[in-house]
């Protein structure tokens, strides 16, 4: 029998507030006691639900419309449609993670949207910690105001509500680019390996990216050792970056945008030539306010004693 041949489902439960389309159905189909898969072949909607999500298909809104009894605009809201383009971007659709108290007592914990974001580390109702299979380096990773500031930021920049000082784009950008020129494991890194690999030629002779993040924050080289480390290249590809990775980011656009000035300065004493030279390039493109800041820490600087050369490395801008 096909689909629209069938009777709605008796028995449908409610959605949750900004629930995801494939965790409702997931949980309708724990009531009939059949895989999201069996579910879909009763009901009879055709794209899988995942894709639903991202690209909603009439006809399978309709279909699954009928069999639940939701409007077709719940159904929709349930999905990413309509969602800023940069925001879609930054999505994880196969991300699991749930509220413990959200789903205090429930066979199947719900999963809500806002949770799919990249930067989404709490469950907002409760203030708690989302849960996540994926638990590397969080105990070490635990500024969590900054972090949840730098969410904050990052969710509001998706959405196009960027009101930071600094483009939120020109801070990713400097936080992923590269520091220093791209080296092998000092010993103390190597050391942080099983015995067994510490001798092997690879892990010896390996080149590691040494990223500005690192320099604003210093924890993220503690909590995931630099030969596990996963920063992605540009931030188009940080979505199926680790949640240490993202969660780093987070704290590192909080610190920056919180004290941009003192943030460079710190930066530049941590790059070399070359990184240094591509650092004051992209800070070169930020307003002129934060400029006059990163001068001003400069004078701070001069004034405490410094000396000379060490000046000349915390200068970024070329005289005019
Ligand atoms: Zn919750």
């Amino acid at each position: 029998m096909k689909g629209e041949e069938r009777a709605p489902l008796p028995i449908v439960p409610p959605p949750f507030p900004d629930e995801r389309l494939t965790s409702w159905l997931e949980r309708i189909a724990d009531v009939y006691l059949v895989s999201l898969d069996g579910l879909q072949a009763h009901v009879g909607w055709v794209r899988p639900a995942l894709e639903l999500e991202l690209e909603p298909v009439q006809a399978d809104m309709v279909r699954i419309a009928q069999a639940t009894g939701c409007s077709l605009n719940r159904l929709l809201a349930m999905t990413f449609h309509g969602l800023p383009p940069r925001y879609r971007s930054l999505l994880r659709p196969e991300a699991r993670e749930i509220c413990l108290v959200c789903s205090r007592g429930m066979q199947r914990p719900q999963r809500l949207r806002s949770w799919s974001f990249a930067f989404s580390f709490w469950c907002e109702c409760h203030r708690q910690p989302l849960g996540n299979r994926d638990i590397r380096g969080a105990s070490t990773l635990a500024d969590s105001w900054t972090a949840r500031r730098g969410a904050q930021i990052l969710n509001a920049w998706a959405m196009g509500k960027d009101s930071a000082v600094v483009p939120v784009a020109s801070v990713l950008s400097l936080l992923l680019s590269l520091a220093r020129k791209a080296s092998p494991a000092a010993p103390w890194e190597l050391a942080r390996l099983p015995p067994s690999c510490q001798r092997q030629r690879s892990f010896q002779t390996k080149h590691f990216r040494r990223t500005v993040l690192t320099s604003v924050v210093p924890e993220f080289e503690v909590a995931v050792p630099i030969y596990d480390q996963r920063l992605p290249l540009d931030i188009s590809k940080i979505s199926i970056a680790p949640r240490a990775e993202r969660y780093a980011l987070a704290i590192g656009v909080a610190r920056v945008l919180k004290d941009p000035g003192s943030a460079i300065a710190r930066i530049l004493e941590f790059s070399d030539e070359q990184g240094r030279e591509k650092i004051r390039t992209l800070i070169d493109l930020w307003p002129a306010p934060i400029c006059s800041a990163v001068r001003l820490h400069r004078t701070c600087n001069s004034k405490r004693g410094r000396d000379d050369r060490k000046n000349d490395r915390v200068q970024i801008y070329r005289p005019t």
